[in-house]
């Protein structure tokens, strides 16, 4: 898992929040957390109006697995999931978590936790804001905040830009190897199987390897060590519970 939302590429950003009172872009200093959350909210809501709610069998499936967990890092959690073929699962920095319907088929209900569970670890480890922020700071957008003085002129223009740049960002091997700790203790806390978040990462690896189209499986394959993540999950399931169930 890579966590890139596709969907965000195709968004039309309001900015109106990112100028000050006198219609300068903001800086990097004065780029609040609140300001970041508010780009990811206006982000989900985009999403969520473009995209079709999968059916109500999935929304109960996800609100009964995730039922008791209210929030992370203090960001109170929303979910939803989406109608698509894609493999794909993302959450955003305001604590906002899109899951979409084909991972849904995918995974049981140990797999599914533990890949929400790496979710909301970059949104705890603050990887999600950062991301989002290093799209907005690194895109042509704010110069061009600054040089439109408005909000409605960009739509369309540099826009693309700042959301192309959040979905290339990826998370480095450090932050996805944090998150999938995350994930593994996430789904033991909720009383979930401790070999979720391996059998998670082993079947996407196996969807990548398949040559199964997907843009998260197409993301997770160019991860050289994917593999390795999946190995380092299931050693540290076998020390919990004892067991030996590596058997090459
Ligand atoms: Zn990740």
């Amino acid at each position: 898992m890579t966590c890139s939302c596709q969907v965000l590429s195709q968004m039309n950003w309001d900015y109106g929040h990112l100028l000050n009172a006198g219609g300068k872009a903001v800086t990097a200093a004065a780029l609040t957390d609140a300001q970041i959350s508010e780009l990811c909210r206006q982000s989900v809501a985009y999403a969520d109006a473009k995209t079709p709610l999968a059916p109500a069998k999935y929304q109960q499936r996800l609100a009964k697995l995730m039922y008791g967990v209210k929030e992370v890092d203090g960001k109170p959690l929303n979910f939803k999931v989406y109608q698509s073929d894609e493999v794909n699962a993302c959450a955003y920095g305001d604590g906002s978590v899109r899951v979409n319907s084909a991972l849904m088929d995918l995974m049981d209900d140990d797999e599914l936790i533990a890949v929400i569970g790496h979710e909301l670890g970059h949104v705890a480890n603050k990887d999600s804001m950062r991301a989002m922020k290093r799209a907005y700071l690194s895109s042509a957008a704010r110069e061009a905040v600054y040089a439109a003085g408005g909000v409605g002129q960009l739509a369309g223009t540099v826009l693309g830009d700042i959301s192309e740049a959040y979905v290339n960002a990826q998370f480095s091997q450090k932050q996805e190897s944090n998150a999938d700790e995350y994930g593994f203790q996430f789904a033991i806390d909720n009383g979930h199987d401790p070999y979720s978040m391996c059998r998670s990462l082993e079947k996407l690896n196996k969807l990548s390897s398949g040559g199964q189209s997907s843009a998260l499986a197409k993301m997770f394959s160019s991860h050289p060590d994917s593999a390795k993540r999946a190995l380092k999950m299931r050693q540290k399931a076998d020390k919990l519970t004892g067991k030996n169930t590596i058997t090459n």
